[in-house]
């Protein structure tokens, strides 16, 4: 039995993934950003949707549910209990430590919240990936749309927590931006800038960034770095409290 994984970018810059149990047959969908885009790359590899696991209610990430469960009437609908209300359609509202199954596959639900109030991500924890939306990206993580930038942090720290080479899949191809930004935090940090370089090769080439892996992003992403000496000298705050740095380092993103 093996876990497969397909991602696609749909509509503009966002990224579709399909994650699929060949011992079971059983199919995900991460995210329903386009229903066409998902289908067609379901029909590609020869596998039916079964579930569909939604991270947060931003319409480029749920827009497609209606599409999906025309094509695929028995398809199981996960998503955030605290915004299930706001996506419809959903057949499962899931809450930290809730288990999300695809066939024989099992993530665990992990609360985000910072760039929506109810965001969560999936942890398959045995198969090493996780599923973080718009929580975390490659360099970067997700404006703080509905929460104070320290419940952002927090819900980074989490995802930091995972094992450093956990597969993260995100929701947006964002990473060469994203890396400019970060140089302009630590313009020294070697890691970094010959990541940089592998990036804008990949993207010159139309080739993905995604997925990156904790451990990439904890020596490269200055969102999580933001308890780093080097990185608090550089944004002019040394010793203060970790949320506090990374509060500034969103705004200047913001502000990028
Ligand atoms: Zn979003
Ligand atoms: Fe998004």
């Amino acid at each position: 039995m093996t876990t497969y994984v397909r991602q696609f970018i749909c509509l503009k810059d966002n990224y579709g993934v399909l994650l699929h149990d060949s011992a079971t047959g059983a199919t995900a969908a991460i995210d329903a950003p386009d229903g066409e885009a998902v289908i067609a790359a379901a029909d590609a590899a020869g596998w039916s949707l079964t579930d569909c696991l939604l991270t947060h209610h931003h319409a480029d990430h749920v827009q497609g549910v209606p599409a999906l469960k025309a094509r695929y009437p028995d398809l199981r609908v996960c998503a955030p209990a605290k915004e299930a209300g706001r996506i419809g359609g959903v057949d499962r509202p899931l809450s930290e430590g809730d288990y999300a199954r695809v066939g024989r596959l099992a993530a665990k639900v992990i609360e985000t919240p910072g760039h929506t109030a109810g965001h969560i991500a999936y942890w398959f924890e045995e198969d090493e990936i996780a599923f973080v939306g718009d929580t975390l990206f490659a360099l970067g993580c997700g404006r703080a749309f509905e929460a104070p930038p320290a419940v952002l942090w927090e819900s980074l720290l989490k995802l930091a927590a995972l094992p450093g080479s956990t597969q993260v899949y995100c929701g947006h191809e964002y990473t060469e931006a994203n890396a400019r930004f970060a140089l302009t935090i630590e313009p020294d940090n070697a890691v970094l800038k010959a990541r940089a370089a592998e990036i804008a090769a990949l993207r010159a080439l139309g080739k993905p960034t995604l997925p990156t892996t904790i451990a990439a992003e904890l020596a490269t992403n200055p969102f999580l770095r933001a308890e780093e000496p080097s990185v608090q000298a550089a944004i002019g705050m040394p010793g203060v409290d970790p949320a506090a740095a990374f509060a500034e380092i969103r705004a200047r993103k913001d502000r990028f």
